[in-house]
């Protein structure tokens, strides 16, 4: 559940500048200027638009633009076009954008590696494989010798690729396979390999 709403900040405040119209105070009515914006698990993440309100330092009557006398809401105007959004209302945004690009990231290394294995199979590489049949399964590189590739299939195939992880701990079938580096380049540009794990040594 995500969790989202907004919020108000106060970020300007103008002091003492006008007569109160209500109690005739003299220079007792003072602008606020709130900045409301919007927050994603209260992670602010863009602003809205600005509010405010005057209050009477001596009666408290507080009015809101609309019910503010037309000096009074002039100034009330120029003071909030004038008054800056503060940078950390795009904080969310930020977090956003550097989180996504970091997974861009992660994702193009990945697909590199992913790449040059697919060009130069090593010994016990372990590639997920979707089969004919529309299953997955795991293949395992035993040998590779010139231009031939020795593979293994696990014993197991399941219908979500994103389980494949769990058939790590079954056994491979004994029966050895062979496949020409091209080959195997051709189901990995077909989609068929769609990954490929290499143990480091
Ligand atoms: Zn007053």
């Amino acid at each position: 559940m995500i969790i989202f709403g907004h919020n108000s900040k106060y970020v300007v405040h103008e002091p003492n500048y006008e007569d109160c119209t209500y109690c005739n105070s003299k220079a007792s009515v003072s602008l606020y200027i709130y900045q409301k914006y919007a927050h994603v698990f209260w992670i602010p993440m863009f602003p809205l638009r600005k509010v405010g309100v005057s209050e009477c330092s001596h009666c408290k009557q507080v009015l809101r633009s609309k019910q503010m006398p037309a000096s009074l809401k002039s100034r009330y105007e120029k003071l909030k076009s004038e008054s800056r959004t503060p940078l950390w209302i795009f904080s969310g945004t930020f977090l956003l954008i550097v989180l996504v690009s970091s997974l861009v990231f992660i994702s193009n290394k990945k697909t590199a590696l992913t790449k040059k294995y697919i060009a130069a199979p090593q010994a016990g590489d372990i590639m997920k494989i979707r089969t004919s049949t529309g299953h997955y399964t795991l293949l395992r590189i035993a040998d590779v010798r010139e231009d031939s590739v020795f593979i293994q299939f696990n014993q197991y195939e399941i219908n979500k690729s994103g389980k494949l992880h769990t058939l790590e701990s079954e056994p491979f079938s004994e029966d050895v396979f062979i496949l020409t580096k091209e080959e195997l380049q051709e189901k990995y540009n077909s989609g068929d390999i769609f990954n490929v794990d290499r143990k480091k040594n």
